[in-house]
């Protein structure tokens, strides 16, 4: 290759969808529709995230048994530190373990709904590295962690986020996934910043097709993602126009990935807020297709 040459992805794109757990059986049958319609695009895993509190955790349980159960699909299980002891945490460990789950996203998890801020659990794991020790001493499943390219709202410093992401790493997670952002840089200068402190695993680019961007303004305020000016005037005027937005997001989404994919990130997991149309057209645009005839028909995906 001379140096004129420009850069060709040559990795095939590889893709990962995280759902919610459902609540209802109605939106239980939606994300069963959105599964079937994203499975064929054949994704690396897929994971569940996880909730406070015992019915919402019930239900990520079910979610990811169900999809190990009835999906060819690797399932991973999201799990949090709060509100539990080691002890209950290793008990859902071994339980996922002896239900065929083999992969784990080790989260330190958000302070439930009234806490203002995160107290570890008396006798619980405190952070997600000391989570992701616990889960190493039970059994070899593959773990992901979080990863903040825009650094995470409570660390001290950038520099003591990417010690504490070196530290989930060297306890025995496999890969990170980092929080949604916007803005390629964002992610490309953060890549630089962790391979030179030594992160070697894949870091993975988190990828939010935006579907409501007030939705989105609000989350982001709190979870520490900027939002640019220029992502707003796209988003300007839309808010009755749910066609055009679809069309802006997917024209957005794509722009982004590309850039990515043009930097040779070949790996990209989709918050899919448990909704297939505007992933598979992210895809689509990737090279992730399904094979021929292997797509449920549209209008059984209709929102
Ligand atoms: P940690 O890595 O433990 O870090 C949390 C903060 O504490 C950071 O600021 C870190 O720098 C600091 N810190 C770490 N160790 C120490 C220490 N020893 N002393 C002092 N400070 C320290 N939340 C859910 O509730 N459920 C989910 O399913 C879920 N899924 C997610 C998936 C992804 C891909 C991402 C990016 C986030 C997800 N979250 C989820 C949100 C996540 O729980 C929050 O961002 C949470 O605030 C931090 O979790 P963490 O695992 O990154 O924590």
């Amino acid at each position: 290759m001379t140096q004129s040459t420009p850069h060709v992805a040559s990795t095939p794109v590889a893709v990962s969808f995280e759902f919610f757990p459902p609540k209802t059986a109605e939106m239980e049958q939606k994300l069963w529709q959105v599964i079937e319609r994203l499975a064929p695009l054949g994704p690396r895993f897929v994971s569940v995230t996880y909730g406070a509190g015992g019915s919402t955790r019930e239900r990520t349980h079910a979610t990811v048994r169900r999809i190990r159960h009835e999906t060819a699909l690797e399932p991973a299980a999201h799990l949090t530190c709060v509100g539990a002891s080691r002890d209950e945490i290793d008990e859902v460990v071994r339980d996922y373990w002896a239900a065929g789950i083999r992969h784990l996203v080790a989260l330190r998890g958000d302070p439930p709904a009234g806490a203002s801020r995160y107290e570890p659990h008396p006798g619980g794991y405190a952070y997600a590295a000391d989570l992701v020790e616990g889960i190493r001493r039970i059994a070899d499943f593959e773990i992901s962690v979080a990863a903040y390219p825009e650094t995470h709202p409570e660390a001290t410093s950038a520099e003591a986020d990417l010690d504490n992401l070196k530290r989930k790493i060297d306890a025995g997670a496999t890969r990170a996934i980092t929080q949604y952002f916007f803005e390629a840089d964002t992610f490309l200068r953060f890549r630089d910043r962790a391979r030179k402190a030594g992160i070697t695993v894949p870091i993975v680019p988190g990828i939010m097709p935006v579907t409501n961007f007030g939705q989105i303004v609000k989350f982001s305020a709190a979870c520490g993602a900027t939002v640019p000016a220029s992502l707003a005037r796209a988003f300007e005027g839309l808010d009755d126009d749910p066609e055009t937005r679809r069309m802006v997001a997917a024209t957005v989404a794509v722009d982004l990935v590309r850039k990515l994919e043009a930097e040779g990130v070949a790996d990209f997991h989709f918050y899919t807020v448990n909704r297939a149309e505007l992933t598979v057209a992210i895809c689509h645009m990737l090279g992730v297709r399904a094979p021929l005839g292997a797509l449920p028909s549209a209008p059984a995906l209709a929102v």
